[in-house]
């Protein structure tokens, strides 16, 4: 795994940057935190805009909220540096390109939508952002 920390982010709130300089398809780090239902998330964050959660193909919902691990700070971008992948129902985060020590890492969230799903506008500065942080159809 590659050292990364956290800090004030131009695209929103705290972002992630990297530690060290980072060679394309390099393992970065782990959204690790809790298993929880989809129920059970939306139970817990229905009223919260802000949340940190990334949903499994098996439709579990890992909640990252308390967990110390700085990989869920990691920003939306429409032209990222860095992929999610699901591996065994671990989500793993892998250097799509090189990058240069201090760079802000962020990947594509291409998020689902519910109906009553809002606060997802983009604003990471891409020349071809989307402007939405949902996946394109
Ligand atoms: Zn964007």
């Amino acid at each position: 795994m590659v050292p990364i920390y956290t800090g004030p982010s131009v695209i929103q709130g705290t972002g992630c940057y990297a530690g060290r300089d980072i060679r394309k398809g390099e393992l970065i780090g782990e959204y690790t935190g809790e298993r929880i239902s989809e129920d059970e998330a939306d139970k817990r964050y229905e009223e919260i805009e802000h949340t940190y959660l990334f949903q499994l193909d098996d439709g579990q919902v890992i909640d990252a909220m308390h967990d110390p691990n700085p990989v869920k700070y990691i920003n939306h971008s429409c032209d990222p540096n860095c992929e999610a992948f699901e591996e065994d129902g671990k989500i793993l985060i892998y250097a799509m390109r090189d990058i240069t020590e201090g760079e802000e890492l962020h990947y594509d969230y291409s998020l689902v939508a519910d109906d009553d799903d809002t606060g997802l506008d983009c604003s990471c500065g891409a020349k071809h952002c989307r402007g939405t942080m949902l996946g394109e159809r």
